[in-house]
């Protein structure tokens, strides 16, 4: 057989490159991906404190430092202290505002001495650090506290008194921790999820992932469920894609989806469960970039071989119902949708079956 040759990308299940995925690849060069990004999704927290803290370590908070960068003129004076630049670590951890809020907080935090704002995350959230889930708790949301107070000076002119902003926080703590315990007693227990009793019990995230086709003209979609060891709800997403209405390359662009879904926030020790037993022996045979379903399952493999201990497994329908819900929901064939911390209220009642 003859093949022209040609360039093409590993990184891309056409071939294609991308800035985006260059900048991943740029990223995988300079270091391997933090716990801290992990950890941060683990939180227990009210979740727009955790899309914050994302948003600060994406360097995607709207500070003065950032908005010049994409070009809106502006001058770049804290609106906190008036001396220094704006930047993430600044407002959030070294400007004077910031140091006397943590200072008065008596929380024990790392020194910020030298640290960039990822680095300094990495002390108190990564994989070393010693903090308890309470302090993990405290410190993000006193995070979220400054930077809410920062927006205050910067829409009305005024920062809150120290000691209001801290009373504020410590109200706001204290309510969070007993609707959560309310929210404990009346959960209905989840059972741990054990799909194959043959199969060693999992030690990180669990990922379900299943494949469907919609309606008569079959459009593929796929769905993922993503829940700790003890079974409590990670995340869901689901969207349509794109092939013909081949089961197997649909499993196989479903499990890819998941996959980079996973690497891409920072996951690793992942058991992922199919019920599709001919996508887990095609994924330890695949060698050939030579049909597109070999090309979909060696990236299936590069994805999974980025993230350390992680394994694919075989189990039955019934253990990825919950995902072939989210495959099957109208919802799948439009747009990629994810849900995080609280599972949508159309799969709630199929996760608490499924689980
Ligand atoms: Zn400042």
């Amino acid at each position: 057989m003859e093949y022209d040759d040609m360039w093409y990308s590993d990184r891309d299940l056409r071939g294609c490159y991308s800035v985006k995925d260059g900048y991943r690849k740029l990223g995988e060069l300079n270091g391997p991906c933090l716990p801290v990004w992990g950890n941060l999704w683990k939180l227990q927290v009210p979740p727009k404190w955790k899309n914050f803290l994302w948003r600060a370590l994406s360097v995607n908070l709207p500070t003065l430092n950032n908005l010049i960068k994409r070009r809106v003129e502006l001058i770049n004076i804290c609106p906190a202290c008036g001396t220094d630049e704006e930047n993430v670590m600044h407002i959030l951890c070294s400007c004077y505002f910031a140091t006397h809020v943590w200072n008065i907080s008596q929380l024990p935090i790392p020194s910020f001495d030298g640290m960039n704002f990822v680095q300094w995350m990495e002390l108190w959230l990564g994989v070393s650090a010693a903090y308890n889930t309470e302090a993990h708790g405290r410190i993000c949301g006193l995070l979220y506290d400054i930077w809410s107070a920062r927006n205050e000076a910067v829409w009305e002119g005024c920062l809150p008194v120290l000691y209001v902003l801290l009373q504020r926080f410590s109200a706001r703590w204290a309510t969070w921790i007993a609707s959560e315990q309310q929210r404990s007693i009346s959960r209905v227990p989840h059972a741990p999820p054990t799909p194959n009793p043959l199969l060693p019990p999992p030690t990180g995230v669990i990922c379900r992932v299943d494949a469907g086709f919609h309606g008569p003209t079959r459009v593929p979609a796929y769905g993922i469920i993503v829940q700790e060891a003890d079974g409590s709800f990670v995340a869901a997403g689901n969207g349509p894609l794109i092939c013909s209405y081949d089961p197997i390359l649909a499993e196989a662009l479903a499990m890819c989806e998941a996959l980079s879904w996973l690497r891409n926030n920072g996951f690793s020790m992942i058991t992922v469960y199919t019920d599709s037993s001919i996508l887990v022996s095609s994924l330890s045979h695949a060698c050939s970039f030579r049909t597109y379903l070999g090309y979909v399952l060696l990236s299936c493999k590069h994805l999974l071989s980025t993230m350390s201990s992680s394994v694919v497994n075989h189990v039955c329908r019934d253990a990825v119902q919950a995902a072939h819900v989210m495959a099957k929901h109208v919802s799948a064939t439009l747009a990629r949708s994810q849900w995080r911390d609280v599972p949508h209220p159309f799969l709630e009642p199929d996760v608490a079956n499924a689980i």
